[in-house]
């Protein structure tokens, strides 16, 4: 099997019948980007940028962060890049002390866009990095945990903002910069088309739509039997974003870690999905599998597959597929 998947590092990635598939990596530090390019990603689909924040003391500056991006810009040779502002908060407490102490609930606190939108210099800071970064190379910014429109109207103010101002300090700027939104709240993935008349492009996010559409803490053990993504539930959700997305010409990725795990890649494919992003190791396992499925024949499963009542359902209409 070894060396049946390296030779697809370079291969396509088709399904059976032919439809052609983009295989996106999630990528942060320099051997995922390598790892990314050797296995034949299309792109970077999620670059996290916490970690920048998280290893340092203190905040990291615009020169470090603009080393960092430019460097993954680079690295990705010419392929596009997608790079998430910051998503503190929840499981995610920072050393620079932005996390708010003592929330009650700090999954449902200030947390992603909420915090960044919260420390409008610091945000700024990451924002000139991201700018500089985006003229070696094509760069998406894309923004975690948008509930409303308004967030992500704040987030182009903010972009528009450091454009003037680095323009003013003769700095080269990119032509475009594509600004979009993660859906992983529940009401950005029900009221989406709001959100797509402000955004370039959406990537969903499962592992804490997951959550809360299941009011199931993603890290915690004990909820292994309601944490389930082939809730139909989550199902629905996931159908009808990348439903509005294609209706609306506007690219939708998903980046949870059931875009890497082959057992949910029958099922995404039913949904509609053509842009998978994962951890790099994946890629030629997920490749591997769509090359043995059937786009035409999932496609037809759909509509039974998000009116289905249980998740034990689902997993029936799968296995009938193998
Ligand atoms: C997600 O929530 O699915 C996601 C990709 O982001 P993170 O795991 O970083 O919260
Ligand atoms: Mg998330």
């Amino acid at each position: 099997q070894g060396r049946r998947l390296a030779a697809l590092a370079n291969a396509p990635t088709r399904t059976r019948d032919g439809a052609e598939i983009r295989l996106l990596a999630n990528a942060e530090m320099a051997p995922d980007i390598a790892m990314a390019r050797a296995r034949g990603a299309d792109g970077v689909g999620l670059y996290r940028t916490e970690f920048l924040f998280l290893r340092s003391k203190g905040l990291p500056s615009e020169d470090e962060q603009f080393i960092a991006y430019r460097d993954l810009v680079l690295g990705m040779g010419g392929l596009p890049v997608t790079i998430r502002t910051l998503d503190l908060g929840a499981d995610k407490a920072d050393a620079a002390g932005l996390v708010l102490r003592g929330e009650d609930n700090p999954a449902l606190g200030v947390r992603g866009v909420r915090l960044s939108l919260r420390y409008p210099a610091v945000f700024t800071t990451q924002i000139r990095a991201i700018l500089r970064a985006a003229c070696y190379g094509p760069v998406r910014v894309l923004v975690p945990m948008v509930t409303v429109p308004d967030e992500l109207i704040a987030v182009r103010t903010l972009f528009k903002l450091a454009r003037q101002d680095l323009k003013r300090e003769s700095v080269d700027l990119p032509e475009k910069l594509p600004l979009g939104a993660m859906i992983e709240v529940p009401a950005a993935a029900i009221n989406v088309r709001a959100l797509l008349e402000h955004a370039d492009f959406l990537a969903i996010g499962t592992n804490d739509l997951a959550q809360y559409v299941l009011a199931a803490d993603r890290g915690n053990d004990a909820l292994d039997n309601i944490y389930n993504p082939l809730h139909p539930a989550l199902l629905r959700l996931i159908s009808h974003v990348i439903g509005a997305g294609r209706r609306a010409d506007k690219p939708v990725s998903l980046c949870g870690e059931i875009g890497g795990d082959v057992r949910f890649t029958a099922l995404l494919l039913a949904l509609g999905l053509t842009e998978f992003s994962m951890h790099p190791g994946q890629l030629l396992h997920v490749r591997d599998r769509l090359a043995s499925l059937d786009r035409g024949e999932l496609r037809k499963l759909a509509p039974r597959l998000i009116r289905a009542h249980t998740h034990e359902e689902v997993e029936e209409l799968l296995a009938k597929l193998e």
